[in-house]
C-alpha cells in the first residue's frame, strides 16, 4: 500500500502537473474565502415574450467579484465548486438571493417575472435540495411558481428515477422547471413527456449560426413545433442579431434571452428593462 501511494504521489507532481494542481488549490481556497466573504454577486438577464415585448423573466447568473481579478466568470469557477462540494453553498446563496431579490423588485413597484436558478448536477442529487428549495421559498416570501428551476438533460440520466421524482416535489410546491441548453444531451421527446417540465432552452450553439446554417435552422424550428405540441414553452438562448430573432420568431419561439435584447444586468438595471422589441 505503501509503494503504490508512494507511487501516486510521485505522478500527483509531476513538474508539469504542478503548475496547474497548485493554481486549482489557490482557486479553491480563495473561493471557499469569497463565498464565506460575501465576495459572490448575481447578475441577471432578461428574458422577452416575442409576442408582447415583454420582460416576463431573468436569469440569475452568479458572478465573483475578486478585489484583483475583478469580475470572474462562472465558467471559470463552477466546474471546480461542482467538484469541491463547495457547489452545495454557493447554490445554496444563490438560490436564497434569487428570491430575495425577486421580492425587492416586487417590492420596489417592478410587475412580476419569473426568476431562474441554474442548478448543478451535484445539488440535484443533494438529498436536502427540496428542504433548501423549500427554505428559500418561505424565507423570501416568493410565490412558488415565480421561481424556475434549470436542469441539463445529463443530469437525469445518472439516477433518472430519483431525479424524477426530486422533479415531481418541485412541481408539487408550484416551482417551475425549465431544461437548459437543450439540444446538446441525450434526452429523447418521448423522456421529455414523461417529465413535469415548463419549458426547454434550445441551446445557444443551435442560435449562433440560426440564419447561416440551415441544418441548425431545421433543429431549431423542429424543437419549437415539437415543444409547442407537448404544451411547452419554448425560449432560445444567445441570440444576438435582429435576423436570428425575426427567424425565431417566424418559428413560433415564445421567448429570447440573448446579447440582442439585453446583456445580463445588475439588480438596479431591471427595472430598467422591462419592454423591448416590437410586439407583432
Ligand atoms: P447558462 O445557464 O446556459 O447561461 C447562459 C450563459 O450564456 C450566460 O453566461 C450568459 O451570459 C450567456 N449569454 C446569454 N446571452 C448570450 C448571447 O447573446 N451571446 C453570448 N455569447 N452569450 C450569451 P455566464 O453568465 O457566463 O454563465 C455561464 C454558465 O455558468 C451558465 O450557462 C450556467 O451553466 C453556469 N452558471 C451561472 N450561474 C450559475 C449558478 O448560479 N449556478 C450554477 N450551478 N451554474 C451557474
Ligand atoms: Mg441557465
Ligand atoms: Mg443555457
Ligand atoms: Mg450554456
Amino acid at each position: 500500500a505503501a509503494k503504490s501511494a508512494g507511487r501516486n504521489a510521485y505522478c500527483f507532481f509531476k513538474p508539469e502537473m504542478n503548475a496547474r494542481v497548485a493554481e486549482r488549490v489557490t482557486l479553491e481556497s480563495r473561493l471557499r474565502k469569497a463565498i464565506a466573504e460575501g465576495r459572490l454577486l448575481l447578475h441577471y438577464q432578461p428574458q422577452y415574450e416575442l409576442a408582447s415585448g415583454r420582460m416576463v423573466g431573468v436569469e440569475a447568473l452568479v458572478r465573483w467579484q475578486d478585489p484583483i481579478e475583478g469580475l470572474i466568470s462562472p465558467a471559470r469557477f463552477i466546474p471546480l465548486a461542482e467538484e469541491t462540494g463547495l457547489i452545495k453553498p454557493l447554490g445554496e446563496w444563490v438560490l436564497n438571493e434569487a428570491c430575495r431579490q425577486a421580492v425587492a423588485w416586487q417590492g420596489a413597484g417592478l410587475p412580476p417575472f419569473i426568476v431562474a436558478v441554474n442548478l448543478s448536477a451535484v445539488q440535484l442529487a443533494d438529498p436536502e435540495i427540496v428542504a433548501i428549495v423549500r427554505q428559500a421559498l418561505a424565507d423570501s416570501g416568493l410565490p412558488a411558481a415565480r421561481l424556475e428551476l434549470e436542469i441539463t438533460e445529463s443530469m437525469l440520466l445518472a439516477d433518472a428515477e430519483r431525479a424524477i421524482a426530486v422533479l415531481e416535489d418541485f412541481r408539487a410546491m408550484g416551482v417551475k422547471l425549465a431544461i437548459d441548453d437543450f439540444g446538446t444531451g441525450y434526452s429523447s421527446f418521448s423522456y421529455l413527456k414523461r417529465l413535469p417540465l415548463d419549458k426547454l432552452k434550445v441551446d445557444q450553439s443551435f442560435v449562433s449560426d440560426l440564419t447561416v446554417d440551415a441544418n441548425n435552422a431545421a433543429i431549431v424550428e423542429a424543437i419549437i413545433a415539437v415543444a409547442g405540441k407537448l404544451g411547452l414553452r419554448v425560449i432560445a438562448e444567445g441570440a444576438e442579431t435582429a435576423e436570428q430573432v425575426e427567424m425565431l420568431r417566424r418559428f413560433g419561439c415564445d421567448e429570447v434571452q440573448g446579447y440582442y435584447f439585453s446583456r445580463p444586468l445588475p439588480p438596479a438595471e431591471i427595472a430598467g428593462a422591462q419592454q423591448r422589441g416590437t410586439p407583432d
